[in-house]
């Protein structure tokens, strides 16, 4: 019987990471014990391109970040996640899930996807301590000085 064993997982995950905060990097570590690879896609704002630099820095922290982990990979995309999705290869896209209004988006955006090329999306739980976290609340705190150390990744 031929085994599809040498064949890897991949998982997109893709996200605006605006910061990247300890949430996603949790989530990135779950999902590597579902999938042999996560790419991060950073999605680029076409009607924001004012952010692009600040984005182009995060990406650069970001890859250093998973530098010495050859299972992540970080990348940008100018368009839609399923074609982000066809272009790496990907199998799934990932995506995390905190209360009930990130669940309404995110299974709008499943059920969307899925019609748009059939890809499925893995939906990650946060786990409670991660569950406040959110990239919004990580900018408006550092804005006003405050140490947001705790939320952003563990080196
Ligand atoms: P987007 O603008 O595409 O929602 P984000 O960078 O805000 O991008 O989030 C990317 C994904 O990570 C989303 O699925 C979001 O729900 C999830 N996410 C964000 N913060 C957390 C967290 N603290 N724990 C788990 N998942 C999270």
């Amino acid at each position: 019987m031929t085994r599809k064993s040498h064949n890897k997982r991949v998982a997109l995950f893709p996200g605006s990471f605006n910061p990247f905060t300890r949430g996603h990097q949790r989530i990135v570590e779950r999902a590597l014990s579902l999938f042999d690879n996560v790419i991060i896609l950073f999605g680029i704002n076409i009607n924001k391109p004012e952010t692009d630099e600040a984005m182009q820095a995060e990406l650069a922290s970001v890859k250093e970040l998973y530098a010495s982990d050859e299972r992540v990979s970080v990348e940008a995309y100018k368009g839609l996640t399923v074609d982000a999705a066809r272009d790496f290869g990907a199998d799934a896209i990932l995506r995390g899930v905190r209360n009930v209004s990130d669940f309404e988006y995110e299974r709008n955006m499943a059920d969307i996807n899925m019609k748009l090329s059939g890809i499925e999306t893995v939906i990650l739980v946060a786990e409670p301590q991660m569950a406040l976290i959110s990239s919004s609340m990580v900018r408006e705190l550092a804005s006003y000085g405050a140490d947001v150390s705790d939320y952003l990744p563990k080196k």
